[in-house]
Protein backbone atom coordinates (compact mmCIF):
# COMPACT_ATOMS: atom_id res chain seq x y z
CA UNK A 1 0.00 0.00 0.00
CA UNK A 2 1.06 3.67 -0.82
CA UNK A 3 0.56 5.94 2.00
CA UNK A 4 1.38 9.76 2.32
CA UNK A 5 4.99 9.69 2.91
CA UNK A 6 5.11 7.75 -0.65
CA UNK A 7 3.60 10.51 -2.25
CA UNK A 8 5.62 12.96 -0.54
CA UNK A 9 8.91 10.99 -1.94
CA UNK A 10 7.28 11.30 -5.24
CA UNK A 11 6.98 14.60 -5.48
CA UNK A 12 10.65 15.50 -3.43
CA UNK A 13 12.08 13.17 -6.24
CA UNK A 14 9.81 15.35 -8.57
CA UNK A 15 11.58 18.63 -7.65
CA UNK A 16 15.14 17.37 -7.63
CA UNK A 17 15.13 15.75 -11.45
CA UNK A 18 13.69 18.99 -12.39
CA UNK A 19 15.98 21.12 -10.60
CA UNK A 20 19.17 18.93 -12.23
CA UNK A 21 17.35 18.59 -16.28
CA UNK A 22 15.83 22.44 -15.93
CA UNK A 23 18.36 23.38 -18.24
CA UNK A 24 17.99 21.19 -20.79
CA UNK A 25 14.18 21.03 -20.23
CA UNK A 26 14.54 25.17 -21.60
CA UNK A 27 16.70 24.06 -24.19
CA UNK A 28 13.76 21.56 -25.47
CA UNK A 29 11.61 24.66 -25.38
CA UNK A 30 14.24 26.76 -27.32
CA UNK A 31 13.60 25.81 -31.16
CA UNK A 32 9.87 25.18 -30.70
CA UNK A 33 8.91 27.29 -27.64
CA UNK A 34 9.32 30.32 -25.70
CA UNK A 35 12.43 28.53 -23.97
CA UNK A 36 10.93 28.66 -20.11
CA UNK A 37 9.76 25.42 -19.64
CA UNK A 38 12.91 24.49 -17.20
CA UNK A 39 12.39 27.56 -15.05
CA UNK A 40 8.38 27.83 -15.15
CA UNK A 41 8.64 23.92 -13.37
CA UNK A 42 11.53 24.48 -11.29
CA UNK A 43 9.92 27.57 -10.02
CA UNK A 44 6.77 25.29 -9.49
CA UNK A 45 8.42 22.19 -8.15
CA UNK A 46 10.55 24.22 -5.76
CA UNK A 47 7.15 25.32 -4.23
CA UNK A 48 5.63 21.91 -4.00
CA UNK A 49 8.39 20.97 -2.18
CA UNK A 50 8.31 23.79 0.52
CA UNK A 51 4.39 23.76 1.15
CA UNK A 52 5.05 19.73 1.66
CA UNK A 53 7.23 20.45 4.16
CA UNK A 54 5.58 22.56 5.81
CA UNK A 55 2.11 21.46 5.84
CA UNK A 56 2.77 18.18 5.50
CA UNK A 57 -0.70 16.74 4.47
CA UNK A 58 -1.68 13.27 6.10
CA UNK A 59 -3.57 11.54 2.75
CA UNK A 60 -2.02 10.68 -0.20
CA UNK A 61 -5.00 12.35 -1.80
CA UNK A 62 -3.94 15.53 -0.09
CA UNK A 63 -0.31 15.40 -0.93
CA UNK A 64 -1.49 15.86 -4.58
CA UNK A 65 -4.25 18.23 -4.58
CA UNK A 66 -1.96 20.48 -2.43
CA UNK A 67 0.93 20.06 -4.98
CA UNK A 68 -1.41 20.53 -7.74
CA UNK A 69 -2.37 23.51 -5.68
CA UNK A 70 0.89 25.41 -5.59
CA UNK A 71 1.63 24.58 -9.84
CA UNK A 72 -1.54 26.10 -10.89
CA UNK A 73 -0.62 29.27 -8.17
CA UNK A 74 3.37 29.76 -9.53
CA UNK A 75 3.76 28.14 -12.62
CA UNK A 76 2.64 31.03 -15.56
CA UNK A 77 3.28 28.91 -18.35
CA UNK A 78 0.62 26.86 -19.92
CA UNK A 79 2.29 23.86 -18.05
CA UNK A 80 1.08 25.14 -15.00
CA UNK A 81 -2.55 24.54 -15.33
CA UNK A 82 -2.18 21.53 -17.03
CA UNK A 83 0.21 19.90 -14.45
CA UNK A 84 -1.83 21.45 -11.52
CA UNK A 85 -4.62 19.71 -12.62
CA UNK A 86 -3.35 16.44 -13.31
CA UNK A 87 -2.09 16.50 -9.54
CA UNK A 88 -5.16 17.67 -8.26
CA UNK A 89 -7.58 15.53 -9.91
CA UNK A 90 -5.21 12.57 -9.38
CA UNK A 91 -5.63 13.45 -5.92
CA UNK A 92 -9.39 14.01 -5.57
CA UNK A 93 -9.94 10.87 -7.18
CA UNK A 94 -7.61 8.98 -4.67
CA UNK A 95 -10.35 9.90 -2.23
CA UNK A 96 -8.99 10.63 2.09
CA UNK A 97 -7.96 7.74 2.67
CA UNK A 98 -4.35 7.30 4.58
CA UNK A 99 -3.79 4.54 2.18
CA UNK A 100 -4.07 3.61 -1.22
CA UNK A 101 -3.22 0.36 -3.51
CA UNK A 102 -1.00 0.45 -6.81
CA UNK A 103 -4.55 -0.26 -8.62
CA UNK A 104 -6.12 2.74 -7.09
CA UNK A 105 -2.84 4.96 -8.18
CA UNK A 106 -3.13 3.27 -11.91
CA UNK A 107 -7.04 4.61 -11.99
CA UNK A 108 -6.43 7.69 -10.26
CA UNK A 109 -3.70 8.85 -12.44
CA UNK A 110 -5.95 7.84 -15.34
CA UNK A 111 -8.79 10.21 -14.33
CA UNK A 112 -5.46 12.86 -13.50
CA UNK A 113 -5.06 12.77 -17.59
CA UNK A 114 -8.41 12.92 -18.72
CA UNK A 115 -8.91 15.88 -16.98
CA UNK A 116 -5.38 17.29 -18.74
CA UNK A 117 -7.50 16.36 -22.01
CA UNK A 118 -10.39 17.96 -21.27
CA UNK A 119 -8.37 21.12 -19.94
CA UNK A 120 -6.21 21.38 -22.89
CA UNK A 121 -7.93 19.42 -25.99
CA UNK A 122 -4.76 17.53 -26.94
CA UNK A 123 -5.47 13.63 -27.89
CA UNK A 124 -2.53 11.70 -28.47
CA UNK A 125 -0.25 12.48 -31.74
CA UNK A 126 -0.39 16.35 -30.91
CA UNK A 127 3.02 16.74 -29.35
CA UNK A 128 2.27 17.30 -25.97
CA UNK A 129 2.70 15.89 -22.62
CA UNK A 130 0.07 14.09 -23.28
CA UNK A 131 2.22 11.30 -25.82
CA UNK A 132 4.43 10.76 -22.48
CA UNK A 133 1.55 10.66 -20.13
CA UNK A 134 -1.30 8.47 -21.73
CA UNK A 135 1.41 5.73 -22.62
CA UNK A 136 2.71 5.46 -19.12
CA UNK A 137 -0.93 5.55 -17.33
CA UNK A 138 -1.64 2.25 -20.14
CA UNK A 139 1.64 1.04 -18.40
CA UNK A 140 1.00 1.55 -14.44
CA UNK A 141 -0.76 -1.53 -14.55
CA UNK A 142 1.81 -3.45 -14.91
CA UNK A 143 4.58 -1.84 -12.99
CA UNK A 144 6.24 1.56 -11.73
CA UNK A 145 9.29 0.37 -14.03
CA UNK A 146 7.32 -0.26 -17.03
CA UNK A 147 4.96 3.27 -16.47
CA UNK A 148 8.46 5.14 -16.61
CA UNK A 149 10.13 2.73 -19.45
CA UNK A 150 6.53 4.07 -21.37
CA UNK A 151 6.63 7.71 -20.74
CA UNK A 152 10.02 8.19 -21.65
CA UNK A 153 9.65 5.70 -25.04
CA UNK A 154 6.48 8.24 -25.49
CA UNK A 155 8.48 11.43 -25.47
CA UNK A 156 11.01 10.35 -27.94
CA UNK A 157 8.19 9.66 -29.97
CA UNK A 158 7.43 13.29 -30.06
CA UNK A 159 10.30 14.29 -32.02
CA UNK A 160 9.14 13.32 -35.74
CA UNK A 161 5.29 14.59 -35.03
CA UNK A 162 3.80 18.14 -36.02
CA UNK A 163 2.30 20.24 -32.77
CA UNK A 164 -1.10 20.52 -33.17
CA UNK A 165 -1.28 22.43 -29.25
CA UNK A 166 0.32 24.90 -27.62
CA UNK A 167 2.98 27.04 -28.53
CA UNK A 168 4.99 24.63 -30.69
CA UNK A 169 1.70 24.62 -33.14
CA UNK A 170 2.41 27.61 -34.00
CA UNK A 171 5.47 26.94 -36.59
CA UNK A 172 3.08 23.90 -38.03
CA UNK A 173 5.90 22.04 -39.83
CA UNK A 174 8.85 23.66 -38.29
CA UNK A 175 7.90 21.88 -35.36
CA UNK A 176 8.91 18.44 -37.05
CA UNK A 177 12.16 17.00 -35.53
CA UNK A 178 12.37 18.29 -32.10
CA UNK A 179 10.79 16.85 -28.73
CA UNK A 180 8.00 18.43 -27.20
CA UNK A 181 9.69 20.02 -23.50
CA UNK A 182 6.75 18.91 -21.88
CA UNK A 183 6.66 15.50 -23.37
CA UNK A 184 10.11 15.11 -21.72
CA UNK A 185 9.37 16.60 -18.10
CA UNK A 186 6.10 14.27 -17.97
CA UNK A 187 8.76 11.32 -17.86
CA UNK A 188 10.29 12.52 -15.49
CA UNK A 189 7.57 13.26 -13.52
CA UNK A 190 6.82 9.64 -14.25
CA UNK A 191 9.93 8.50 -13.80
CA UNK A 192 10.08 10.20 -10.39
CA UNK A 193 7.05 8.14 -9.22
CA UNK A 194 9.34 4.95 -10.08
CA UNK A 195 12.35 6.18 -7.90
CA UNK A 196 9.77 6.60 -4.79
CA UNK A 197 8.79 3.13 -5.20
CA UNK A 198 12.27 1.88 -4.97
P1 LIG B 1 4.37 27.91 -22.32
O1 LIG B 1 4.22 27.19 -23.63
O2 LIG B 1 3.16 28.66 -21.93
O3 LIG B 1 5.65 28.69 -22.26
P2 LIG B 1 5.65 25.73 -20.91
O4 LIG B 1 6.84 26.03 -21.77
O5 LIG B 1 5.89 25.66 -19.45
O6 LIG B 1 4.47 26.74 -21.19
O7 LIG B 1 5.04 24.32 -21.32
C1 LIG B 1 4.98 23.91 -22.67
C2 LIG B 1 4.47 22.48 -22.73
O8 LIG B 1 3.11 22.44 -22.31
C3 LIG B 1 4.47 21.89 -24.12
O9 LIG B 1 5.73 21.32 -24.43
C4 LIG B 1 3.36 20.87 -24.08
O10 LIG B 1 3.82 19.60 -23.68
C5 LIG B 1 2.45 21.39 -23.01
N1 LIG B 1 1.21 21.93 -23.57
C6 LIG B 1 1.01 23.15 -24.10
N2 LIG B 1 -0.28 23.29 -24.51
C7 LIG B 1 -0.88 22.11 -24.22
C8 LIG B 1 -2.22 21.59 -24.38
N3 LIG B 1 -3.19 22.34 -24.92
N4 LIG B 1 -2.48 20.32 -23.96
C9 LIG B 1 -1.51 19.58 -23.40
N5 LIG B 1 -0.25 20.00 -23.22
C10 LIG B 1 0.07 21.22 -23.64
MG1 LIG C 1 7.48 27.66 -22.78
MG1 LIG D 1 6.03 30.64 -21.55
Amino acid sequence: MLDAEFFRRWMTAAAASVDREAAQLTALDSPIGDADHGSNLKRGFTAVREVLEKEAPGTPGAVLTLAGRQLISTVGGASGPLYGTLLRRTGKALGDGPEVSAEQLAEALRTGVEAVRALGGAAPGDKTMIDALVPAVDALGDSFAAARSAAQAGAVATVPLRARKGRASYLGERSIGHQDPGAASSALLISALAEAAG
